[in-house]
């Protein structure tokens, strides 16, 4: 399969690793939002987290934890943003489930998203029933 992160998995493409255990790997992301910006994915292939296997979900935040803890302490971080972008509208880019770990620094210059509102009670609820009508 020609995806950038199975190569990186299976040590056909380098990478800077941070850590890994069985099931996940962590590493430097070449294109940092600031220095020390993490990667940490499955080893085993999933285009998103949609498509991501049940049986690897109870290990994930733990290892998470793990590594954000230590790009915080690493990089003298005021705090961090966990992110992940799911699918091309969100800015996703590389179709191996990824999680992006951000130091973030006080005064760092970076902004948070911008936020639109709702145009009343009614739109707001509107949307509530919407998502809360489509779990499954
Ligand atoms: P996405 O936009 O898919 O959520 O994020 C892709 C991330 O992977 C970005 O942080 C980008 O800089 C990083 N990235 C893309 N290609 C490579 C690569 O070959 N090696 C490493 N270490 N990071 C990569
Ligand atoms: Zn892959």
């Amino acid at each position: 399969m020609d995806c950038i992160f199975c190569k990186i998995v299976k040590g056909e493409i380098p990478c800077a690793k941070i850590y890994e255990d069985k099931e996940f790997l962590a590493f430097l992301s070449i294109g940092p939002v600031n220095k020390g910006h993490t990667l940490v994915i499955p080893k085993e292939h999933s285009k998103n987290l949609f498509d991501f296997p049940k049986a690897e979900e109870s290990d994930l935040v733990e290892f998470l934890k793990k590594v954000a803890d230590a790009v915080v302490k690493g990089t003298g971080a005021d705090g961090f943003n966990l992110s992940l972008n799911n699918g091309k509208a969100a800015g996703q880019l590389v179709f191996h489930t990824h999680f992006h770990i951000i130091p973030r620094f006080n005064n760092d210059g970076l902004k948070s998203w911008p936020e639109e509102g709702y145009i009343n009670n009614e739109e707001m609820e509107d949307y509530r029933k919407k998502i809360s009508d489509s779990l499954d």
